[in-house]
């Protein structure tokens, strides 16, 4: 495996690689982000992994500074899962000198969910990902639906930009009593991780009022509310919307996702689950 930190070597590197999948992260590898190493080993050759806390896709209030970074043993990681080059940059690599600012944005999929609650969070993503595809040229490039939004906003990227690069939408990987796995979950204290499963938990119970018939999102919004309150959540957001549109569905008639952005202390976590109402 090698570990690029330079884009003139990556440069250099992919022209050996041939058809080639991306899995785009911050690090800190959970199982979710090894599920996506195993997407992208299945749709294509050659895997890269690249590695990068993006400064531009943070707020002022966000957790930046503290985001976890074991870089050794992400590489050891990826090594073991048949990874074959790991981009791994610093930020004077990927932002030199004065930083300009690059905007590629969708309004009306960027100022809604985590877009409201996070102003410009979705413009650092789509600058980073914007650069690593020109770097990388990848053929294939994996995101998680844990992060459903920017898997929506990245695949509007793709299309409108032209750009030949095949989208893989991957399942959320959960610890086993549904917490969605995250970097951030290792912020949690213990009494706040027992907690932290409602959100998983509350989700789930609305899928199944869902298979039980109801339709009306307001319902749903309810019942989660209700679970998440009891276990003192700050709540960001609960919400039912198109998947592709991502406007706020009230009464379901397809596919519709059910988002929930909460806090507990200082962490703030995402969680999300598609329903489909059956025909009646
Ligand atoms: P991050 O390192 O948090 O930027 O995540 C990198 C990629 O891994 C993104 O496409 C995420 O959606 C994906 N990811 C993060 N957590 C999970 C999870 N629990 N299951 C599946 N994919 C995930």
């Amino acid at each position: 495996m090698k570990v690029i930190k330079t884009i003139a070597e990556a440069r250099a590197e992919r022209g050996e690689l041939g058809t080639l999948a991306l899995v785009p992260t911050m690090g800190a590898l959970h199982r979710g982000h090894m599920s996506l190493i195993e997407i992208a080993r299945r749709s294509a050759p050659r895997t890269a992994v690249s590695i990068f806390v993006n400064p531009t896709q943070f707020g002022a209030r966000d957790d930046f500074g503290k985001y976890p970074r074991p870089l050794s043993s992400d590489l050891e990681k990826c090594a073991a899962a048949g990874v074959d080059l790991v981009f791994a940059p610093d930020d004077a690599e990927m932002y030199p000198g004065e930083m300009m600012e690059t905007i590629v944005d969708f309004p009306s999929l960027t100022t809604v969910l985590e877009g409201k609650h996070r102003p410009g969070h979705f413009r650092g993503v789509c600058q980073v990902v914007a650069k690593l595809f020109n770097i990388l040229e990848p053929d294939f490039a994996c995101f998680g639906q844990k992060d459903f939004q920017q898997l929506r906003v990245l695949q509007a990227m793709v299309e409108m930009l032209n750009w030949n690069i095949e989208i893989l939408a991957c399942p959320t990987i959960r610890e086993p009593d549904g917490l969605a796995m995250s970097s951030r979950n290792q912020y949690l204290t213990p009494p706040e991780r027992e907690r932290a499963v409602a959100i998983s938990k509350a989700l789930f119970s609305a899928q199944e009022m869902v298979k039980g018939g109801v339709k009306q999102a307001s319902r749903l919004s309810t019942a989660v509310q209700h679970q998440l309150l009891a276990k003192h959540f700050q709540i960001d957001y609960i919400a039912s919307v198109d998947p592709i549109t991502l406007k706020p569905v009230e009464i379901m008639t397809g596919p519709t996702v059910i988002a929930v952005a909460a806090r507990l202390g200082s962490t703030r976590l995402i969680d999300n689950v598609v329903v489909e109402p059956g025909n009646d």
